[in-house]
Formats: C-alpha cells, structure tokens, sequence
C-alpha cells in the first residue's frame, strides 16, 4: 500500500484504491472505478490523481504543478 499526493488538489490518495479493479470485462482489461482517483504517466514516472479533472488539469500543464 502506498500513498501517494494529488499534485494538483494536494489530496492524499491510496494507490491500491485507484488500481483496484471494479469488474473483470470477459477478454479486456479489467476496468477501475475513475472515482476513485485515475494517473498519467509523465517523464518516466506514474502521477496518480482523484479525478479525471485533476489529471486533466496537470496534462494540460505538468510543469505548473510539479515544483
Ligand atoms: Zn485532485
């Protein structure tokens, strides 16, 4: 377990809680709750967030929030 900081929001966000699958899809890929938080990978490494909105907001901008 990890816990790992919304760069955008600053909200605390457990790692196995965004990865945990929701449902198993027969022959895909298990799907992921978006409400429990989504991440994006930038320069070499996984930034996790609570929202879509949030991931969408350090895409648009990723030096911004990474200081
Ligand atoms: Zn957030």
């Amino acid at each position: 377990m990890a816990v790992v900081k919304d760069q955008v929001c600053g909200r605390e966000l457990n790692t196995e809680d965004v990865d945990r699958p929701v449902r198993n899809v027969p022959g895909g890929a298990p799907e992921v709750d978006p409400a429990k938080g989504t991440r994006s990978f930038h320069d070499g490494k996984w930034y996790f967030f609570c929202s879509l909105a949030c991931r969408t907001k350090f895409s648009s901008n990723p030096a911004q929030y990474l200081k």
